[in-house]
């Protein structure tokens, strides 16, 4: 659908679990001769599926934009951040380097190889429609697994789109194999034999279920969750900077990230100005479909979730809180899209359904609070730990919070702390079950696993037979 009209755009048809099977055949097949493919082999095809992407990064957002209805802006900024994960894979020769202890014993070397582990799959969400599928093919790819990929079928274009741009970048055919579905597909990839590791991104309930079956079928996984990001403020923190960054990460991409801001925590007399001026900067908010380059804010994703996001301002009055802008007043600039304006509730407190669920839409809670310590509990005790930030001016109380702060993504006055892709994504608790973060170092060693090897080579004429254990002294 475009949800910026509301019109169906395109057609995809569901794999079977029989399809399923084919697309892991197909990786099984392309597996042995991909992993023997010389590692500047590997990064060649990278560099060039890099150039390609860089290339036509303008159509990719397109696509993107107009099945997630996202900004073109945003869209832009995600194949960017997509891109740097492709960037990091294209040093694979690099990182795949093991360790060497030569003389561990006398005329013993000792060293250890990563290898990959043959055929391992990605199930992806609809809000990041490019950059998550980047996060995990890249890596996959470089470290000589060959890969199936599931997205999500709200948005299945951009990896349609990817997926010709690998073929043209010059990767053999089954090395990525894209199959389109929902549970159905899921559910076979998570059971077959052949599928080593599985990567996961989505919701709470549905990543704890990919780790635990996946788990269970002695799969490698990593299975990232949803988030309620907290951002916390205090009284000496500069009010504009602090609004800005609130309402940047409250409303981008209409509250449709893992890492947006979903509460506030307003320590003290900060309250009363900070929402002030968040109203402000509400009031000029433009809502509009993706590709109105004016336009600030897009539509939802769909309209079921439009409503259910939208029933949140009821149930939060009804619990006490304030809706102090109410989003559903804005007028639509289109009837038939999802849209939504954006809201504020002031007053939440824990308990409260808009302070207890995963809203994921373009509504922002301010929670009061006397003191810091009262705020880092109610982030530590959070069920989700993605994504947290701090505003202050001091540098004492930041060291301390990200010392505290019970959290995978900590931000120091970055209201959206997502990692360079040399660095892992990942939360904690909720929101990620399995033990290695996405993208950067901890992505190679996911699909990759250790292996040591012990070597001598010695004079036959000094060989003996000793059945003592192995000693290095
Ligand atoms: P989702 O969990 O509904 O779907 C994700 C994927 O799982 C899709 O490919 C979908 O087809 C599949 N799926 C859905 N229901 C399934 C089921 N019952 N059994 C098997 N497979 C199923 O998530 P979504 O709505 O596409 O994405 C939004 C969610 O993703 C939010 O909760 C958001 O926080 C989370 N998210 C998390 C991160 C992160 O890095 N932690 C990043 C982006 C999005």
């Amino acid at each position: 659908m475009n949800p910026a009209t509301g019109e169906q755009i395109a057609e995809v048809g569901f794999a079977s679990a029989a399809d399923v099977d084919r697309a892991v055949a197909s990786a099984k097949a392309a597996a042995r001769e991909w992993r023997a493919t010389a590692l500047s082999r590997r990064a060649e095809v990278l560099f060039r599926f890099r150039d390609l992407v860089a290339h036509h990064r303008q159509q990719l957002a397109e696509i993107i934009s107009r099945e997630n209805g996202k900004t073109m802006s945003d869209a832009l900024g995600e194949v960017a951040r997509g891109l740097e994960n492709v960037e990091f894979s294209c040093g694979i020769p690099h990182l795949l380097k093991g360790g060497y202890s030569e003389q561990a014993s006398r005329g013993v070397d000792v060293y250890q190889i990563r290898q990959p582990l043959g055929v391992v799959a990605g199930i992806t969400p609809f809000n990041f429609p490019g950059m998550v599928p980047l996060w995990m093919l890249s890596n996959a790819i470089a470290c000589g697994n060959t890969f199936v990929l599931k997205p999500s079928e709200k948005v299945p274009g951009a990896s349609v789109y990817l997926a010709g741009l690998m073929k043209e970048a010059g990767l053999p055919d089954g090395v990525l194999n894209l199959v389109n579905g929902d549970k159905v597909a899921v559910d076979r990839i998570l059971e077959h034999s052949d599928i080593k590791a599985v990567s996961f991104v989505g919701s709470t309930p549905v990543a704890k279920y990919i780790y635990e079956t996946a788990t269970r079928n002695g799969k490698r996984v990593q299975a990232l969750g949803g988030a309620k990001n907290h951002m916390l403020v205090l009284p000496d923190a500069d009010i504009n900077m602090a609004a800005d960054a609130a309402v940047s990460a409250g409303y981008g991409a209409a509250g449709e990230r893992c890492m947006a801001i979903s509460v506030v925590l307003a320590v003290g007399k900060v309250a009363d100005p900070l929402i002030d001026a968040i109203r402000e900067r509400i009031a000029k908010i433009k809502v509009g479909p993706g590709n109105d380059p004016t336009s600030e804010m897009g539509p939802l994703i769909t309209r079921e979730h439009r409503d259910r996001v939208a029933s949140h301002l009821d149930k939060a009055a009804a619990e006490g809180a304030t809706v102090t802008v109410d989003g559903r007043k804005q007028a639509a600039p289109n009837k038939d899209g999802f849209f939504l304006g954006p809201s504020l509730i002031d007053n939440a407190k824990p308990g409260m359904a808009c302070y207890d669920t995963e809203i994921f839409g373009p509504v922002l809670s301010v929670v009061r609070v006397d003191t810091y310590a009262e705020a880092l509990k109610l982030i530590n005790e959070n069920p989700y730990g993605n994504g947290t930030a701090i505003f202050t001016q001091n540098g004492g109380a930041a060291r301390q919070f990200q010392f505290d702060a019970e959290v995978g993504m900590v931000g120091i006055n970055v209201p959206i702390p997502v990692p360079v892709a040399y660095y892992s994504f990942g939360g904690w608790k909720s929101s990620l079950f399995g033990d290695l973060h996405m993208y950067g170092p901890e992505g190679v060693q996911f699909y990759t696993r250790g292996k040591v090897v012990t070597s001598r080579w010695p004079d036959p004429s000094a060989s003996k037979v000793d059945l003592g254990f192995p000693q290095v002294r």
